[in-house]
């Protein structure tokens, strides 16, 4: 699926996050994300860093259902200190995006440019929590 005007948006969003978080010596805030309700709200994270991390995509949905939203439509992370690069979410992620938001879009790197794609698409056969 190709990119509109609101998902460039949500990548700036994404990059502003970061950019004046970066940090690549001490915590290692290297990646920012930001995430689109389907209300049109956006939240914002940059990932906190440990051995098992806090992904920034993880920080942006948690404080999207902080303020009590529920339903999503897109989702990016970008990396660098420019947020430069967009990256695809993490074997981790893509199982909570499965299930926090399986029909949501989430925006990739592409060769020819980035692209969307289905969260359920991304981790068939995902665990399914009972
Ligand atoms: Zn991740």
């Amino acid at each position: 699926m190709n990119l509109d005007h609101q998902d460039y948006e949500l990548i700036e969003r994404a990059r502003r996050a970061i950019i004046p978080n970066y940090d690549g010596v001490n915590y290692m805030h290297t990646v920012g994300a930001a995430l689109r309700t389907s209300s049109g709200g956006v939240y914002v994270g940059v990932n906190v860093y440990s051995l098992h991390g806090a992904c920034a995509e993880q920080i942006a949905l948690g404080n999207a259902i902080t303020a009590g939203e529920r339903t999503f439509s897109v989702i990016v992370a970008v990396a660098g200190e420019q947020g430069e690069t967009i990256l695809a979410p993490c074997g981790n992620c893509r199982q909570i995006l499965a299930y926090y938001m399986p029909d949501a879009e989430v925006i990739l790197p592409g060769a020819d440019g980035p692209f969307k794609a289905k969260a359920n698409d991304l981790l068939p056969w995902a665990y399914e929590v009972k």
